[in-house]
């Protein structure tokens, strides 16, 4: 009997735990393409900016594998999967030889096709890597301009931690605002102004139609689709991330947006798991199936799969998109439906100077918030989201912005309170400064 993981992240590390839990001894097998034992994703940025040494980095300790038996193969890439002889094939034609399996790859930068670009360019990065970061932290000491397409949260990181080693730094996005998914027109301003005072550029509305190239085939530029012209040494493409589910294509495992799994975490190939950014999984807010890549969703991802793969009974129930982010010292919090997409949903907004709140309801649900300035309770917010309960006896609480007293009322008045659940809600938010 053997386990083997493919990915050695966030959900991996998830399965790892759970496995062990019910099974000490069977062997387990991770597999990973980059050489660096598990380490926390969301601190590349931090890690480029200089403000997290290399030792912080690591999201469990350096006996991590040896304690939970597990053999890393670190710095090696899975080429593809013989799934009737159930095996994994490395790229340098080993095979692993496996009886569970989970995959769990994560996320791949998408690229789209912009005129002047090809993969040869040097000095264009994606970033989702430790390795992205390290290729930005080396030339940022020779080039002092830089340009992000695309202000989601990977844009936004990205400039941050070059515009922290010095780098002069513009996020040129289409969308009329940063993190437009995330936020609203009045946090979206806030949370440019805050960028724009602290030396990064937002350039919104627009994007690249096309990156210049210099004799060296090295990025010297790009121009926008409205004529503008930006001069810059160091390109970042950060327009978003997809499932990757490059092992998993034209095989037995279905895929949609992303890989398809029961409850169990369990593919259409029996057997073979998968968990993390390269799943779709319930969206419990929409009430379909969605790619929601956050860390707290891959872990327990992770955690369900690994538990039936050890021969237990788990069950994924689903969760809802959050985020949160501190931009240069204004913490933000967003959960569920942050924009009312219909005329039975209404939006109710707090504003005490820096502070801003946003509660989305829909009858006596509510169903999304943001929180920008004081985040407290946002881990009981979420419970309340995605728990689906009537707020109605709590709006009161909700309005007046007491997330305090809200959260001691659910404490002693709401059934459906465990304080294990609320806890593990709170910390289930990555508050990466
Ligand atoms: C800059 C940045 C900031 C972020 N900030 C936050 C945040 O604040 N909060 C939050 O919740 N989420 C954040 N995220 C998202 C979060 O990092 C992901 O949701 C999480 O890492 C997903 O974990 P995972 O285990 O599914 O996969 P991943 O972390 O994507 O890891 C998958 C691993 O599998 C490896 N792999 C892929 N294919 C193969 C193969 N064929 N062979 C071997 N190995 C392979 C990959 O190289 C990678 O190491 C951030 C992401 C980035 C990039």
């Amino acid at each position: 009997m053997s386990y083997v993981i493919i990915g050695n992240s966030y959900a991996a590390v998830g399965a790892i735990e759970a496995i062990r839990q019910v099974d000490r001894d069977t062997a387990i097998t991770v597999i990973s393409d980059e050489p660096y034992r598990c380490y926390a994703r969301p601190l590349i940025t931090f890690w480029l900016g200089r403000a997290t040494a290399t030792r912080n980095m690591y999201y469990r300790p350096a006996d991590f594998y040896k304690r939970k038996k597990v053999e890393p193969m670190l710095g090696r890439r899975a080429a593809s999967i013989d799934f009737s002889g159930r095996a994994v094939l490395l790229e340098n034609g080993d095979r692993v030889a496996y009886d569970k399996l989970l995959i769990a790859t994560g996320g791949k930068p998408f690229i789209p096709p912009i005129k002047g670009y090809t993969p040869g360019v040097k000095h264009v990065h994606t970033f989702t890597k430790w390795d992205d970061a390290k290729a930005l932290y080396a030339l940022s000491k020779r080039h002092k301009k830089a340009v992000v397409i695309g202000g989601g949260l990977i844009g936004l990181k990205a400039s941050e931690g070059l515009n922290d080693v010095g780098v002069d730094t513009t996020i040129v996005e289409l969308g009329p605002r940063v993190l437009a998914v995330a936020l609203d027109e009045y946090s979206g301003q806030v949370a440019s102004r805050r960028l724009n005072d602290n030396g990064i550029k937002t350039v919104t509305g627009v994007t690249a139609q096309e990156i210049l190239v210099n004799k060296k085939n090295e990025v010297t530029g790009v121009v926008l689709q409205d004529g503008r012209r930006m001069e810059c040494g160091i390109l970042v493409l950060a327009i978003g991330v997809r499932p990757n589910v490059d092992l998993v294509k034209d095989t037995g495992v279905s895929v949609e947006r992303g890989i398809v799994t029961d409850e169990r975490m369990q593919t259409t190939v029996p057997g073979v798991y998968a968990a993390g950014d390269v799943v779709q999984n319930y969206n419990i807010l929409m009430a379909r199936q969605d790619v929601i890549a956050i860390v707290p969703l891959a872990y327990e991802q992770g955690r369900v799969a690994g538990l039936n793969m050890a021969g237990r009974h788990a069950e994924y129930k689903g969760g809802i998109g959050m985020n949160s982010v501190e931009i240069y010292g204004l913490p933000i919090m967003t959960m569920g439906l942050t924009n009312p997409v219909s005329e039975s949903q209404q939006s109710e907004v707090l504003v005490e100077g820096e502070i801003y709140r946003k509660f989305v309801f829909e009858g006596n649900r509510l169903v999304g918030a943001i929180l920008m300035g004081q985040v407290d309770c946002g881990g009981v917010l979420t419970h309340l989201i995605r728990s689906k309960r009537d707020v109605e006896p709590l709006k009161e609480y909700i309005r007046r912005g007491d997330l305090l007293a809200l959260s001691a009322f659910i404490k002693t008045e709401c059934s459906c309170y465990s304080p294990e659940w609320v806890r593990a809600q709170e910390s289930g938010f990555y508050f990466y400064k």
